[in-house]
């Protein structure tokens, strides 16, 4: 669990209730023992400029290159995202799945707002919860959109993205009181799926 900041609580309580091990990760050390990482919401310009600080950046970087498994909400879908649009200039994107995202772009009309998504692979609806999130603008060819949401212009946009095993959503999963989209990154990662994956995840 990337803790440099942001809701990382809401995500350590989910995982832990779906009986995960996890680590508060803050350093390249705390990397090293880590199988799989969560990224949460937060502030994606502040983690930017705590993960060059901390010197997480290149081997986080690495990792995640390497096929380590990710789940990144809100800010965390900014940050491993391959392009980033109405970021800092000097902000680090993670290039961990071929999507292109602009920040805050939903808030023109509401800050935030909630929806029932109607998500690939579960029974019932999902009710998520979007607080300055971003939009997904570009989505490349190995990605897999889950849910859709229209935005106030009546566009639809991708707000749960996976390509093998690092699953993005541009809402907060961790803060529905439902652990269904959890769940199904665990079992992602778990299955390793795609060249270069790593062998299942005990912690997060
Ligand atoms: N707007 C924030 C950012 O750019 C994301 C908001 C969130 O994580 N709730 O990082």
């Amino acid at each position: 669990m990337l803790a440099l900041q942001g809701d990382v609580r809401e995500h350590m309580g989910a995982l832990e209730d779906l009986g995960e091990e996890t680590l508060e990760v803050r350093t390249p050390r705390d990397l090293d023992q880590v199988t799989s990482l969560v990224i949460p919401g937060g502030e994606s310009t502040t983690m930017s400029i705590l993960l060059d600080s901390s010197g997480m950046l290149p081997p986080l970087k690495e990792r995640l290159a390497a096929g380590m498994p990710a789940f990144g909400t809100c800010a965390g879908m900014i940050l491993l995202a391959r392009e980033i649009s109405d970021g800092r200039a000097d902000q680090h994107t993670l290039d961990a799945i071929d999507i292109g995202v602009r920040r805050n772009a939903f808030g023109r009309q509401v800050d935030s707002f909630e929806s029932d998504l109607v998500v690939d692979g579960l029974d019932e609806p999902f009710h998520a919860v979007f607080i300055r999130a971003p939009v997904v603008e570009r989505v490349g060819p190995g990605v897999e959109v889950m849910a859709w949401v229209t935005d106030g212009t009546g566009t639809r946009r991708p707000v749960l993205c996976r390509d093998r095993n690092v699953v993005v959503a541009a809402f907060h999963p961790e803060l529905s009181g439902d652990p269904r989209i959890h769940k199904m990154f665990l079992a992602r990662s778990r299955a390793g799926k795609g060249p270069g994956a790593e062998p299942p995840a005990p912690e997060a």
